[in-house]
C-alpha cells in the first residue's frame, strides 16, 4: 500500500506525443497524516501532488517544480514542491477544510472567488515562474488554462482522485499529453478532449491500483519508457534548523534565551518539529561571538 507511487512516461511515436502519468496516493495520504488534513484539504493537496508529478516529467536534469495555489477561500492556498527524482513535499495553508459543494461548485467553498495558480520551474541555474488568475476554481481546469496562456507547447492535463475501499484517497492520479515538435496537433486535441473522462473512468475502476495498470488503461499497448518511483520526502534537518537560527544573529538568539529559554521550529512542508535546547542556543551564540577565533 505504501509502495507503488510512480511517475511514468511514454511516447506515442505515430503522432509524436509525449505522455506522463503520475500516481501518488501514498504521497497524498502521507501528507494528510503529517499535517492532520481534513477531507477537502487532503483531496486538493493530493490533486496538486499529482499535477506536480506530471509537470516534473517535462523537466530536464535534477531539477524541481513548485506548484502554488493562493486563494481567498477557506483553504487560503497550498504549495507542492516536487523533484524530478520523485521526492515530493507540500502543505495546505488551512488543514481543516471539510466543506465540499455539489457539481460545478465542488471546490468553490474551499477556493473562494479570487486566487492565483503559479508554477515555478527550476531550469538548471534559472527559475521560471508564471502565474494565472483562477477562473474555473478547479485545479485541473485552471492548470489547462495555465498551459494555454503560459507555455509555448500544446498540452492537456487531467487530474482525478478516487476511493479504494475505505480509503478516500486510494487513487490519486494525473495524466499529461504534450505535442513534441512535429507532433500531430489533431491527435493531441482528440486525446485531450476525452482525457479527463478517461482518467475519471480509470480512477473509478477499483481494480486499478498501480501506476502501471492506470497507464495501461489510458494508453493500451503503449510502452513505459521511464519510471520514477515517487515518495513524500523533505529536505529539512536539525542542522538546517540550527543554520536558520544562527542566521537570526546574536541579539535575536539572546532574546530567545532570555525570554523562552528554548525553542522549537516546525517545518512547513513536512510538519517535523525540531526542539532546540538552551545549551544548543548558547552554543550558537558562542559560535557567533567567537567567530573564526575558535578554529
Ligand atoms: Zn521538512
Amino acid at each position: 500500500m505504501s509502495e507503488g507511487d510512480a511517475i511514468l512516461k511514454g511516447f506515442i511515436e505515430a503522432t509524436n506525443l509525449t505522455v506522463a502519468v503520475a500516481v501518488v496516493p501514498s504521497v497524498a495520504q502521507e501528507a494528510r497524516r503529517r499535517h492532520g488534513l481534513r477531507a477537502v484539504s487532503a483531496a486538493l493537496l493530493g490533486q496538486a501532488f499529482a499535477a506536480a508529478g506530471v509537470l516534473t516529467a517535462l523537466q530536464k536534469g535534477d531539477t524541481r517544480v513548485n506548484l502554488q495555489l493562493e486563494c481567498d477561500g477557506a483553504l487560503r492556498g497550498l504549495l507542492v514542491d516536487a523533484g524530478v527524482d520523485g521526492t515530493m513535499r507540500g502543505y495546505a495553508k488551512n488543514a481543516l477544510v471539510d466543506l465540499e459543494l455539489g457539481a460545478d461548485f465542488r471546490w468553490r467553498a474551499a477556493l473562494g472567488n479570487k486566487g492565483f495558480l503559479s508554477v515555478l520551474r527550476d531550469i538548471g541555474s534559472e527559475y521560471y515562474r508564471s502565474s494565472i488568475e483562477l477562473e474555473a476554481f478547479e485545479l485541473v481546469a485552471d492548470l489547462n488554462r495555465y498551459f494555454v496562456m503560459s507555455e509555448q507547447v500544446k498540452t492537456h492535463v487531467a487530474i482525478a482522485t478516487g476511493a479504494r475501499g475505505a480509503e478516500p484517497l486510494g487513487m490519486v492520479a494525473a495524466v499529461l499529453v504534450q505535442a513534441l515538435p512535429n507532433g500531430e496537433l489533431t491527435a493531441l486535441e482528440a486525446l485531450g478532449a476525452t482525457l479527463q473522462a478517461s482518467l475519471e473512468a480509470a480512477v473509478a475502476d477499483a481494480s486499478i491500483v498501480t501506476a502501471d495498470a492506470l497507464f495501461g488503461r489510458l494508453f493500451p499497448a503503449l510502452a513505459v519508457t521511464q519510471r520514477t518511483p515517487a515518495r513524500f520526502a523533505c529536505t529539512c534537518s536539525k542542522q538546517r534548523t540550527l543554520d536558520t537560527l544562527r542566521s537570526l544573529g546574536k541579539d535575536e538568539l539572546q532574546e530567545i534565551i532570555d525570554t523562552a529559554g528554548s525553542t522549537a521550529v516546525t517545518c512547513h512542508f513536512c510538519a517535523t518539529k525540531y526542539e532546540v535546547s538552551l545549551p544548543e542556543l548558547f552554543a550558537l551564540v558562542e559560535e557567533l561571538e567567537g567567530g573564526s577565533l575558535k578554529n
